[in-house]
């Protein structure tokens, strides 16, 4: 190993990564470990199928990381230097309904009410006033997202200090269906929102999934189902990068096992072939948290803790069906002409998608297709593939245990790709099997087996209902990231705010560490430019010295922010600082 690493990282998804980043900016070195033969976690685009088609194994689209301060204040120079280009994809959306209708939702908001205006003129409507009023409170959530539990004030309490703040705190108590069906009138519309509502695998009939019918929405009609140019690996290449330039290291195929503790303290990590890797500073991990708990003594936990991690649900799991194909799926629409979507897909009635969550929960096997994503980045993005040919992937939700009686995943998943296969050709006809060039089929276990991080396969790092929200994540007590165990600090999708590819819980996570270690957060981050530091670390406070107004401004929704907007961005911080608890534990 690196002697000289500060900072072991556990775990080299997008989350750690970010974090890991804005360490070394602060001039510490950081020694990364990942299981996979890759980096990246959720965020590595491979060659999986054929040479030449770079497929994302995990997530595609990464419109919520698009108003991280990482992105838009460029705090890393990952635009600048590194090369990251977004694509917008229009239209947003297609989406296909049992009775062979179909609805396109475009970039052009008054176009997509126009298309909705063809099944209800009232909803319409509804569509342009929901939009209008989650842009009232985006900062309110993107505030609440973007700063770390404990570092500013709860999302209640923000919303409580707007205007229209009363409602949205019952709208967050809702679920997605309850707040439709309040909206909508038409089967149709009501199911293209559920559809949406789903798109992070998040039943919609449970109550607190009901912000989800707004935020989703409102981001893709922003900014689309945004892809990046050259795929999702391309944001673990350039952090990657980051990381290498600012002297930290990178290491594959290193699967943690153990936390090794000095006396009461984290101070380092054991890896699966007896490697041994000691932080001169701290541990940082994205490991499950549920697996974490594993990695000490049992009595290295607080009773509740235990109790957190007993009662920890690890979510939704998911299917996904690989494809390398010489066309994308055409939708044959109705009026009898043709349309193609990056993000496009199918989706049942109401009653459908809300039986699908409840056949989850219930560990029902779901045989049928109430819910389906079709991702084709091809078609925004032709350098993921050989000229004129396509990746397409097929993504939905599944239970982890198959029922008894079922044969096993091998022959399940065969089977369960057919039939979503010819489900989806009843909307998109031309899409044989003569376009297929090759195909591979992952279940709830491959997933699992991929990313160790993602239990159950359920892609999201736990669910994201009232249980498992905020200062309840993961574990209620300790949700600043600072773990029980004194040096070790916790990061990644069962961290505040959850999964996607979002970065917050990363960026989140740096922002306590730094703190911890004796610098102003919001110096380092939006420190320009970025110091490549090769030896050695910037002294603890060296960065500091900014006048902060203390106020709420710098939580404020980081869309519209530039490079000249990061000190608004970070503001407030300092004052906030002050009000984190410290009696739980003093890390550092
Ligand atoms: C098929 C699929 C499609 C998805 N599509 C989207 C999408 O389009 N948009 C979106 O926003 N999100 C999507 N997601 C979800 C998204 O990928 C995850 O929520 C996100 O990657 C979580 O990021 P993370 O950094 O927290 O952890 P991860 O990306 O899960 O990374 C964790 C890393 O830690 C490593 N690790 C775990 N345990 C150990 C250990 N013991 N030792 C060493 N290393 C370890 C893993 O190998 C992994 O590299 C998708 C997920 C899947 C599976």
């Amino acid at each position: 190993m690196d002697e000289r690493a500060e900072i072991v990282v556990a775990g080299a998804g997008h989350n750690s990564l970010i974090a890991a980043c804005y360490l070394a900016k602060a001039g510490y070195r950081c020694l990364v470990l990942d299981a996979r033969h890759v980096p990246g976690g959720g965020a590595a685009t491979e060659e999986i199928l054929l040479p030449g088609y770079g497929i994302d194994t995990c997530a595609t689209g990464h419109t919520l990381i698009r108003v991280n301060p990482l992105l838009t204040g460029d705090e890393l120079g990952l635009i600048a230097d590194y090369g990251l280009r977004y694509i917008d994809p229009d239209p947003v959306a297609h989406v296909a309904f049992p009775d062979g209708e179909q609805l396109t939702m475009w970039l052009d908001r008054d176009r997509t009410a126009a298309e909705i205006a063809r099944f209800s003129a009232a909803d319409a409507a509804a569509y342009l006033r929901l939009l209008d009023e989650y842009d009232e409170v985006k900062s309110v959530f993107s505030g609440s997202q973007f700063t770390p539990v404990g570092f500013g004030p709860s999302l209640d309490a923000r919303l409580a200090g707007h205007p229209r703040g009363r409602l949205w705190q019952r709208r967050r108590a809702l679920s997605a269906w309850d707040v439709i069906r309040h909206e909508f009138g038409s089967r149709h519309v009501r199911a293209f929102m559920l559809w949406m509502a789903f798109q992070t695998n998040q039943a919609v009939d449970v109550p607190g999934s009901g912000v989800l019918a707004y935020s989703l929405v409102f981001g893709r009609q922003q900014r689309s189902w945004s892809i990046l140019a050259g795929g999702s690996g391309r944001l673990t290449e350039a952090l990657t990068g980051y990381l290498h330039r600012h002297g930290s290291t990178v290491l594959c195929g290193r699967r943690v096992t153990r936390l090794l503790l000095d006396g009461d303290r984290c101070a380092g990590v054991e890896t699966a072939d007896g490697g041994q890797y000691r932080a001169g500073k701290a541990v940082l991990s994205t490991i499950h948290v549920t697996q974490l708990r594993d990695m000490a003594p049992a009595r290295a936990w607080p009773e509740e803790f235990h109790y957190g991690i007993d009662t920890y649900d690890a979510g939704i799991p998911g299917f996904g069906v690989y494809l390398a194909t010489s066309a994308p799926p055409e939708f044959a629409a109705p009026d009898g002409g043709t349309r193609t979507a990056v993000s496009a897909g199918t989706a049942g009635w109401p009653e459908d998608i809300i039986r699908l969550g409840q056949d989850l929960r219930a560990g029902r096997f779901v045989a049928d297709v109430p819910w389906l994503l079709v991702a084709t980045p091809t078609l925004a993005d032709p350098t993921r593939a050989p000229s004129g040919k396509h990746t397409v992937k097929l993504l939905s939700q599944q239970v982890y245990q198959l029922p008894a009686g079922m044969p096993g995943w091998d022959v399940v998943k065969a089977r369960h790709a057919r039939r979503q296969l010819e489900h989806l050709r009843l909307s998109a006809p031309g899409f044989t099997d003569d376009v297929i060039l090759a195909q591979l089929v992952k279940s709830p276990a491959d997933y699992e087996q991929l990313n160790p991080h993602m239990v159950h396969g359920a892609f999201h790092g736990g669910d994201r209902g009232v249980a498992q929200t905020g200062p309840l994540r993961p574990v209620p007590g300790w949700a600043s990231h600072r773990m029980p165990i004194a040096g070790l600090y916790q990061t990644g999708a069962t961290t505040h705010p959850g999964g996607s590819i979002t970065g917050a819980p990363g960026r989140n996570a740096a922002i306590v560490l730094l703190h911890d270690l004796g610098h102003d957060p919001a110096e380092v981050m939006s420190a320009l430019p970025a110091p490549e530091v090769r030896g050695g670390h910037l002294q603890p406070g060296r960065l500091t010295g900014r006048e902060h107004d203390g106020g709420d401004r710098g939580e404020g929704h980081a869309g519209d922010g530039g490079r000249g907007d990061r000190a608004g961005l970070v503001a407030g911080w300092h004052q906030a600082v002050e009000e984190v608890r410290h009696d739980q534990n003093p890390q550092l």
